[in-house]
């Protein structure tokens, strides 16, 4: 049996630091908030290269509130796409805004730059690219085209801590970078977890603000705030988890290069890499239109694999109120239909990535 992911090996590799740092939360009872939340919000940030980062509960509040701090609110429209997890299209919903889709580029399955201005309007706030998969969306002309207009770029780099654009590590690209530290992400927490980094001081204050209730100090409360406060057990453990990210993003590159070296000459259609981009592999997505009988195949064989994601959100029902239909977004929906994301994870061995693709090749025969 393969496991699609398996948080057990990984625990393994560091269970008494990872116990250690429970431990000591335990003992300082700093359950929310807390030193060690401070002492990674500034190693997380440093590591993003950005100046300032804020904890929060989860990924999509970080989205939730960096959308806020930018000032978006009913009215405004947001520009996203729709091949990506629901989160990034309900963040933009919670603040009453409008997301507005453009298609993906179907080679990076992130926002394609040349569809981004003929979807701008005078409601137009924010573009939200993705940072699909771990690889990095084509940032520059998507800067270029929102400082052109005045609009403000937050990043959704749920799934790609350490992913690289021209040498600088994403959620620094943009004004607003946003993290997701799920137990599944490749920085997981044992829990929840997310993060905003920026570089704006403004933006790091009003995100303080509304994470912990809107108060200026202890019951000033200047804005409708949240509770979305980061738990100090999760920093504690993700303090001790980012000493080996970079170790990790290099074993799931290995991995992802060692499957495109067994799948050559295969027909395997397997994931590309712009020549800008560090992908850092959160997802190894292989593509067949054959896809239900490539997963039901390997699953018979013991091998666990996933879809990322089955359906484009513009026809989620969900969603069906933002007006779109079918064939609105050819790429997405072609994706969103032969996508299948085969097991990728630092602990993954050579031995399991050769028996994968030798049960994934014959399916290339009908
Ligand atoms: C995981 C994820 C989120 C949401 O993060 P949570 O921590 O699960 O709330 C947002 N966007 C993308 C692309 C994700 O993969």
């Amino acid at each position: 049996m393969i496991p699609f992911l398996d948080l057990k090996a990984q625990y393994n590799t560091i269970r008494a630091e990872v116990n250690l740092a429970i431990q000591g939360v335990l003992d300082s009872c700093q359950f929310t908030l807390g030193s060690e939340v401070e002492a990674f919000e500034q190693e997380f940030a440093a590591y993003c290269g950005a100046s300032h980062g804020v904890g929060v509960n989860t990924g999509t509040s970080a989205l939730h509130l960096a959308l806020l701090a930018a000032g978006v609110g009913p009215g405004d429209e947001v520009i996203t796409v729709p091949f990506t997890f629901v989160a990034t299209v309900a963040a933009i919903r919670y603040t009453g805004a409008t997301p507005v889709f453009v298609d993906i580029d179907p080679h990076s399955f992130t926002l394609d730059p040349a569809a981004l201005e003929a979807a701008i309007t005078p409601r137009t706030k924010a573009i939200l690219p993705v940072h699909l998969y771990g690889h990095p969306a084509d940032m520059d002309p998507i800067l270029a085209i929102a400082r052109r207009h005045g609009l403000v770029v937050i990043e959704d780099a749920a799934q790609a801590h350490g992913a690289e654009y021209k040498g600088r590590r994403v959620g620094s690209l943009g004004d607003l970078g946003c993290f997701s530290f799920y137990p599944g992400k490749n920085l997981g927490a044992c829990g929840e977890g997310g993060m905003v980094v920026t570089d704006h001081p403004h933006y790091t204050k009003t995100l303080r603000m509304l994470r912990d209730w809107g108060a200026e100090r202890k019951y000033h409360h200047t804005l409708l705030g949240y509770n979305f406060r980061m738990e100090g057990l999760q920093g504690a453990v993700l303090r001790v988890k980012l000493r080996y990210l970079e170790d990790w993003t290099e074993a799931r590159r290995d991995a992802a290069v060692h499957y495109n070296q067994l799948f050559q000459g295969s027909g395997v259609q397997t994931p590309e890499a712009m020549p800008w981009a560090r992908h850092v592999y959160h997802i190894y997505a292989v593509r067949s239109p054959d896809r239900a009988r490539w997963q039901a195949s390997l699953e018979a064989q013991g091998i666990q694999t996933g879809i990322h994601y089955p359906f484009p959100i513009h026809l989620l029902p969900a969603h069906a109120d933002l007006g779109y239909t079918a064939g609105a977004f050819p790429h997405a929906e072609r994706a969103a239909l032969e996508v299948l994301s085969l097991p990728i994870y630092p602990e993954l061995t050579a031995a399991q990535r050769e028996a994968v693709v030798a049960a994934a090749v014959p399916l290339t025969v009908a």
